[in-house]
């Protein structure tokens, strides 16, 4: 059978160092506030263990209280960092409350037993483990694989300790370290266990998709107008052109160019030029539908794979976006500027199989709208408008 003492020991230690650990990559990500509470949780719940280890023999039904009520303010602590994780607050009356009212209560003779007090802090547990569950189960608008896990995992140990609570009261434990030797002690201990290297370990990787996501978004979009970049743009567009020309779907691709930029820039300075972009590439991200993929490809140029739809359809949509382009109403530094771009279109049905040619049909259709005069839209040789 497992040595209960060694049980215990290892729980100790593993809420010590997993607190140090949370504690210490707290102050390197210092945008992940959670982690400072969920270190702080583990290191003052493993000391409230640690000290009914350490009196088990020799009970003192103070200290014995102050672990209990350390213990309580772990699970608070932890339940604090699962709001701030999902950016909500929690009051630091809430986060006290559970301990004072713990210590309150143990000034009652009935609940000095050993008993009542297991009894009390799993029926606690429970209801920390759903109120965490629920706040992670609420947090929506950011994908983090961690999420679902972590809210299962919260789910079953709380219905486990749920079950146990009742139980608690029938046990009738022998006093001090003879308690700790029971078969019931033992799968308490190894449950605790489990659930302390579990539940660190969903905490980081939760931390851990949180900082994955942050820089995959970094990396895909355009530092200036906030739109996707050119990576994002062909990875998203890239497997829409495979499957279009394999199921031979319509789909067509848009380069915008805005018109004479450059004199835009002279004329403004580089700020105004900056201006600009940020206002046309809101304008065309605007106009287009939920499936339509955007981004900056560069400099003044933009970039719409609009799947699904004919040349027809695109021609009227790169109109209506030459037009919105056309009409902006932007001030720079109290003068009005007036933007006009360039459109070309190219659809999948004619001669293509990749997004590369696709593009570059489009930029032959752009080449064209500007020598035809620019701020119209060029598609396969015909020019509309
Ligand atoms: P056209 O009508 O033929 O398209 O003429 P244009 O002046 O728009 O075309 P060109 O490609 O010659 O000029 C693009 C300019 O865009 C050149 C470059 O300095 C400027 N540019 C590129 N990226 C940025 C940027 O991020 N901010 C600003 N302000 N200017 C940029
Ligand atoms: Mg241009
Ligand atoms: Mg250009």
């Amino acid at each position: 059978m497992l040595d209960p003492r060694t049980l215990l020991l290892t729980l100790i230690a593993l809420m010590l160092v997993t607190g140090l650990i949370q504690l210490v990559s707290a102050r390197q990500a210092r945008d992940e506030g959670a982690l400072l509470y969920w270190g702080a949780a583990n290191f003052i719940a493993g000391i409230g263990i640690l000290t009914i280890g350490l009196i088990v023999n020799r009970p003192s039904v103070g200290l014995m209280n102050l672990s209990f009520a350390a213990i309580l303010l772990g699970y608070m602590l932890n339940w604090a960092g699962m709001r701030r994780f999902c950016y909500r607050t929690a009051a630091p009356a809430v986060i006290v409350a559970p301990p004072i009212l713990w210590l309150a209560l143990n000034q009652f003779p009935y609940f000095q037993s050993l008993e009542w007090r297991l009894a009390l802090s799993a029926l606690f547990a429970t209801v920390w483990c759903y109120a965490t569950a629920w706040t992670l189960y609420r947090f929506r608008g950011e994908e983090l694989v961690a999420r679902r896990p972590t809210i299962v995992w919260l789910l079953i140990h709380g219905t486990i300790v749920g079950i146990r609570a009742p139980l608690m009261l029938t046990q009738n434990f022998p006093d001090g370290a003879t308690a700790l030797a029971s078969t019931f002690m033992t799968f308490g201990l190894f449950g605790a266990i489990i659930h302390a290297v579990l539940l660190s370990f969903l905490q980081l990787a939760l931390t851990k998709s949180r900082a994955d996501n942050r820089y995959r978004r970094a990396a895909e979009t355009d530092m200036l107008t906030g739109a996707p970049n050119r990576r994002a743009f062909f990875d998203a567009a890239e497997p829409l052109v495979a499957s279009a020309v394999r199921e031979n779907r319509p789909a067509c691709v848009l380069v915008v160019d805005i018109d004479r930029f450059k004199a835009i820039n002279d004329s403004l300075g580089h700020a105004g030029g900056d201006a600009v972009l940020v206002a046309v590439s809101d304008a065309i991200a605007a106009q287009l539908r939920p499936g339509d993929v955007f981004g900056r490809l560069g400099g003044e140029e933009f970039g719409c794979f609009l799947p699904d739809t004919g040349l027809l359809t695109a021609t009227r949509l790169a109109e209506g976006l030459r037009a919105s382009i056309a009409r902006l109403d932007l001030r720079f530094e109290g003068s009005v500027v007036r933007v006009s771009a360039s459109i070309g279109i190219a659809p999948t049905e004619v001669t293509t199989d990749s997004l590369d040619r696709l593009l570059a049909e489009a930029d032959a259709g752009l080449y064209q709208a500007k020598r035809a005069g620019r701020d119209r839209v060029v598609a396969m040789d015909v020019v509309f408008r």
